[in-house]
């Protein structure tokens, strides 16, 4: 028995790229939130729009038919492969009840051969009584806010919610302490989404304004690891026998940070891929790829922001470069210079070939 613990985006597609390769051993998975995996960015950008997305409206599978059990409960503890679920949905879960609490408190073990954490991350809660943003009734929680909002954390999130509500007729203020929003960019790079957020009526500032309507939080989320050390190396495996882990609860050895969509999609690819083969090669680092959509642009982030940035005029696009090579490529309305950006991080490039405004597969080798 394999339990996949979590059915967020990379518990899912474990279990959908385990059943491509032929997997056909029994697998059993662990839900806490009690409604089929979904997709979380479209919480943030289409929060007053399509907002609830079944993965498996995304083409990524129907988790009732890729698993043989769901358990719905939360993980209190993982030791080795055994793992112990807690009852968190009001229903009993199980035979193998351990401890004397029942219902809501009850716990079962479930054994298993391998285990799969797919636990992603919590929202970082630091201001009482702020809203967060991480799942379906968090998003649901926002949809009711009225009047004047606050949002503190300009990073990605941050961003895309000022976006959101603002559009919606909110008034906004979006509190950034770093020098620029999407400080991992800096300031050259994002000042045009800064203009465009001022343009649509959000006020970018430094300090919490005294009167701030509603107060909502994006200043990031914390891994939910259960206490275990989950570095893995780039096969999803831990240092833990059978027991790997994918998506944002991983931390990978090299290769990108935990946080984002692609990374967590193609994680679950190479987990599957360890399940299934045990490689004894380590893989080719992944590549941090980035998507979001904020005041109506579509943004993307390829690579890495280190070197010197060279800009566009016009804010179009911000390539990095390092030692003469291309490090990292920022895009805004520009979806086919990502193909050329992914295909050539660590190719040679100039700062003059980097000014040139004609599409990235002009200038670079693919
Ligand atoms: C609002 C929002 C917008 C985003 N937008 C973008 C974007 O535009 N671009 C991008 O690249 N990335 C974006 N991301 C990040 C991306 O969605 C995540 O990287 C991705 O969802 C990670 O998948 P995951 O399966 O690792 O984690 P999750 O999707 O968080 O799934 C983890 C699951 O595990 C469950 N779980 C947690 N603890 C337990 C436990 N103890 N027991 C049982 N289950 C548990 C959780 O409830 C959840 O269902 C966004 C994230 C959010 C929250």
């Amino acid at each position: 028995m394999l339990t996949i613990c979590g059915t967020g985006l990379a518990g899912l597609r474990v279990a959908g790229e385990l059943r491509e390769r032929g997997y056909s051993g029994p697998i059993r998975a662990i839900d806490r939130e009690g409604v089929p995996p979904y997709d979380r960015p479209p919480l943030t950008k289409e929060l007053f729009g399509n907002y609830r997305r079944p993965l498996s409206a995304e083409g990524l599978g129907q988790l009732s038919e890729l698993v043989d059990e769901v358990i719905h409960g939360t993980v209190s503890r993982v030791e080795g492969t055994t793992v112990c679920v807690r009852n968190t949905s009001g229903i009993g879960i199980g035979e193998e009840t351990i401890g004397e609490e029942s219902n809501q408190n009850e716990e079962v073990a479930y054994q298993s051969d391998s285990v799969v954490l797919a636990l992603g991350a919590d929202a970082r809660n630091m201001f009482p009584g702020a809203l967060t943003i991480r799942t379906r009734e968090d998003a649901d929680k926002l949809r009711a806010v009225t009047g004047p909002v606050t949002i503190v954390g300009g990073s990605w999130l941050g961003c895309e919610l000022s976006s959101s509500f603002v559009q919606e007729g909110h008034e906004v203020t979006l509190v950034e302490i770093a020098d620029s929003i999407l400080p991992t960019l800096g300031k050259e790079a994002s000042a045009p989404i800064a203009r465009a957020l001022e343009d649509m009526g959000v006020t970018i500032t430094n300090t919490l304004p005294e009167k701030h309507g509603t107060l909502v939080e994006a200043t990031g989320a914390i891994q939910n690891t259960l206490g275990l050390d989950l570095t893995t190396d780039g096969w999803g495996r831990t240092t833990m026998p059978n027991v790997y882990a994918v998506g944002d609860c991983a931390t990978l050895t090299t290769g990108p940070t935990w946080g984002h969509w692609n990374t967590a999609l193609h994680q679950a690819s190479r987990v599957a891929e360890a399940i299934m083969t045990d490689p004894t090669d380590e893989p080719l680092p992944l590549v941090s790829d980035v998507f979001s959509t904020i005041a109506n642009k579509e943004l993307l982030f390829i690579g890495r922001a280190e070197g010197t940035p060279v800009t566009l005029e016009d804010g179009s696009r911000t390539l990095w470069i390092l030692n003469d090579q291309l490090t990292g490529g920022f895009t805004i309305d520009r979806p086919a210079d990502g193909v050329a950006l992914r295909r050539n991080l660590g190719h040679p490039l100039t700062p003059d070939a980097a000014a040139d405004p004609r599409p990235l597969k002009k200038i670079l080798r693919g």
